[in-house]
């Protein structure tokens, strides 16, 4: 990564760590520049913790642990009950300041916001989602139980596209389980965190129990190397969530690491082609196509692709374009300059490798201005051995992929290294049903492009798109964030005398 101390404007806004309740001051000098991705300006400079800095934020988080762990439940529900009414007030504060770093469009980011509250509205249940199993009189006087215990500090580690939501897929929930949390956000929009992290406070929190350090490997590689930390929760590529997993499952840590996608819509001969149209304009060109449930690949059924492509051209042509702050914009620029390139590489690359280039964003007026803008980009005739349909892009490029038959897109999507989203747009319930009993990929929708389950179920891919054994949030992140433990108890008025040499049974 490009530590840019030298580069970063420190005469502009400085986002530090949060740390037992209140902002710290850095005390190292290495920092990053935070940009204006709609301007291209430099807006601020995220501080980038040390080891040492990352060890006062494990020490805060293991001192809250006793005390928050041992509150009941109802108490720590009733600050995520406030935390969300502070959220729902700020709801729109928050958004702007995820359009202003992310630089996706201001009613989407007033999304990603609404999908983090229900999040703790989910947590606030806590009460009932703790309680366990009980069997009365297993025999001889004896009842057996369960307890989920929290597992002590842990760690959350997040990418750039969801600056509110993939950290509030955790905390609520680590929080809410008794476990305190450390959460190191992207580098790239690292404000909004720091404001999540006043409102727990304002909303009552103990001091110590969230805190927030920003950095890069160098932080990330402290939370997992300290012994302290019990648990990583991990959201961002592929190549990291690999790195994750192994270095943290290696010293002992309970793991869960979501990657990258690579996900299809597949659109059936008997489908209504208009719907189908207005779901892949929205999951393919949504926040620029940097969202990992993003629809990046159309697989064309029979005869459909020429008149897909027919209906798709004029909607990528004309898709808004412009600084998310304003209302009527569809889609925003990318998050950085680098990344601007490196989906204009992938168009290169497709081009080079035969794809047929349908409609070409580098050339969309938007990209020469000063943002971090691309246009809408569509492929056709993609083939399977090209890398625009191997890789992720992350960014605003459609291919479409044509197939014979519905067996031959279940093989496709099945091959496939990632198994994060997909969907399926048809009319016949049978081939619905199949699709969904034989797909090989994490979270399926059937007539819904981006089908994100709700807060109450759980979100994780199949394959390279998740390391670990527990999807994200719902029931999932309680498993997750809690350890599982079984009492057997009797009192001694129905304790037999004499020892036992078999292995206990029901009597
Ligand atoms: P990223 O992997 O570059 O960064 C994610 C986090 O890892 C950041 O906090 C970053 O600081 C840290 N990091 C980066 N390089 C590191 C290194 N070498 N060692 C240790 N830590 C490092 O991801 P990103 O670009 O911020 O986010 C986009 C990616 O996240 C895409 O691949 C997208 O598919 C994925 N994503 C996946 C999901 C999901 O649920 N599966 C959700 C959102 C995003």
């Amino acid at each position: 990564m490009n530590v840019v101390s030298e580069k970063a404007d420190l005469s502009v806004k400085t986002v530090s760590h949060f740390i037992s309740g209140q902002v710290v001051a850095p005390s190292n000098d290495r920092f990053k520049d935070i940009f204006n991705p709609a301007t291209g300006e430099v807006t601020g400079a995220v501080a980038l913790a040390s080891v040492e800095e990352v060890n006062s934020a494990v020490q805060a988080a293991t001192a809250a642990f006793p005390s928050w762990s041992e509150m009941a439940p109802l108490k720590r529900a009733r600050i995520l009950f406030k935390f969300k009414e502070l959220l729902n007030k700020h709801q729109d504060e928050l958004a702007m300041l995820i359009t202003r770093e992310h630089g996706k469009v201001f009613t989407d980011a007033q999304g990603e916001v609404v999908r983090g509250i229900e999040v703790v509205e989910f947590a606030c249940g806590i009460p009932n989602l703790l309680k366990t199993d009980f069997t009365d009189q297993i025999g001889g006087g004896i009842d057996n139980w369960n307890l989920r215990q929290p597992l002590g500090v842990v760690a959350g580690i997040t990418p750039f596209n969801f600056p509110v939501m993939v950290p509030m897929w955790m905390f609520p929930v680590a929080l809410a389980c008794g476990n305190t949390f450390i959460l190191k956000p992207s580098e790239r929009d690292p404000s909004a965190s720091l404001r999540l992290a006043e409102l727990l406070t304002e909303a009552g929190l103990p001091n110590g129990v969230f805190n927030v350090v920003n950095g890069d490997k160098v932080a990330v590689d402290a939370l997992i190397e300290h012994p302290d930390v019990a648990a990583i929760s991990f959201v961002g590529s592929t190549p990291i969530a690999e790195y994750i997993h192994t270095e943290a499952s290696k010293r002992g840590k309970r793991v869960q690491a979501l990657g990258g996608a690579k996900n299809h819509l597949v659109v059936m001969p008997d489908a209504d082609l208009d719907r189908a149209v207005d779901a892949l304009i929205g999951a393919a060109y949504g926040s620029a196509g940097e969202r990992c449930m993003a629809i990046s690949v159309a697989v064309a059924v029979g005869q459909t692709g020429d008149e897909l492509i027919e209906k798709l051209i004029p909607r990528v042509e004309s898709l808004v374009i412009k600084n998310g702050e304003n209302l009527d914009a569809e889609m925003g620029p990318l998050v950085t300059a680098e990344h601007k390139a490196k989906v204009s590489g992938y168009i290169e690359a497709g081009e080079a490798e035969g794809a047929k280039l349908v409609v070409d964003g580098r050339v969309h007026p938007v990209a020469a201005e000063n943002g971090f803008f691309i246009g809408g980009t569509l492929f056709d005739g993609v083939r399977t051995d090209m890398k625009i349909y191997k890789e992720e892009i992350f960014g605003p490029v459609l291919a479409v992929i044509r197939v014979p038959d519905f067996a031959s897109a279940v093989k496709l999507i099945n091959a496939h290294e990632f198994g994060n989203g997909v969907s399926l747009y048809t009319s016949d319930g049978g081939v619905a049903r199949a699709f969904t009993r034989q797909i090989q990929v994490g979270m399926v929708g059937v007539n819904v492009p981006i089908p994100v389950p709700m807060a109450w179920h759980s979100f994780g891919g199949w394959k390279k798109s998740l390391f670990g054994d527990h999807h994200a949030y719902g029931e999932e992140g309680i498993r997750f964030y809690t350890r599982y433990k079984s009492v057997m108890q009797r009192w001694p008025d129905s304790i037999s005398k004499g020892a036992e040499f078999t292995m206990p049974v029901a009597k």
